[in-house]
């Protein structure tokens, strides 16, 4: 374990070489490219995170009901791993179940809500180093990422960190925090998304949070 409370995923002698089923890894991998749009490293990695993360915690892939309603799923990168761990667990970002905060980290963590138990599973770089090795003949890098992936034990991939998760009561899944109206503009702003501002109830909007700013005229094309 170093200073962070991480762990190699594997633990320690035989459990090292610890890894899914293979039949399991295959058919969800199966469906995550197929709901991505192709097959490649990403989704491999993304569903051994969801198999490995979930079991941690008691679970099994894909989370049946009412299973569902009782794991939160953080992604910490907004990339091709996010749409496996979506296909491979069933969380979803529409139902507040599965949340994006993109640290540019290949990491995701799982939350117990009944226990409040939560696992962070880190990719490991190395596993790339090692891919070769566990598929040799391959033609390109990615095919043996692809290939070794599927097969690697879950120490030599990830690692393990135990975590607390101080998620918002209006992040959990099924919240309902009350609308409230924006003293700006009047949109109804939803979610608990409320800014207050010189005593006022704002959107982000109208607080000066947006993403966008605002054109006078249509944009044109070029
Ligand atoms: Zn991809
Ligand atoms: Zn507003």
């Amino acid at each position: 374990m170093d200073h962070n409370g991480r762990q190699s995923a594997g633990g320690q002698g035989l459990v090292h070489e610890q890894r899914p089923p293979l039949a399991l890894v295959d058919q969800l991998v199966e469906a995550s490219a197929r709901a991505h749009g192709h097959l490649c490293p990403g989704q491999v990695i993304g569903v051994r995170m969801a198999i490995l993360g979930l079991s941690r915690l008691g679970y099994t892939c894909p989370l049946g009901w009412p299973e569902i309603k009782n794991v939160v799923g953080i992604v910490e990168i907004e990339r091709c791993l996010a749409d496996a761990v979506a296909t491979a667990t069933g969380l979803r970002f529409g139902r507040g179940s599965l949340k994006l905060i993109n640290l540019g980290l290949l990491a995701v963590t799982f939350l117990d809500l009944p226990s409040g138990r939560a696992v962070r599973v880190v990719s490991r770089d190395q596993a790339r180093d090692l891919a070769a090795q566990y598929a040799p003949g391959t033609p390109s890098p990615q095919a043996a990422q692809v290939a070794a992936y599927r097969v690697m034990p879950d120490a030599e991939l990830f690692d393990l960190q135990w975590v607390r998760v101080n998620l918002p009561p209006s992040e959990m899944p099924g919240a309902r925090p009350p609308k409230v109206p924006c003293q700006g503009c009047g949109v109804l702003v939803r979610s608990g998304q409320v800014h207050r501002q010189d005593g006022q109830n704002l959107c982000a909007v109208c607080a000066g949070q947006a993403y966008f700013s605002t054109l006078d005229q249509p944009a044109r094309n070029p």
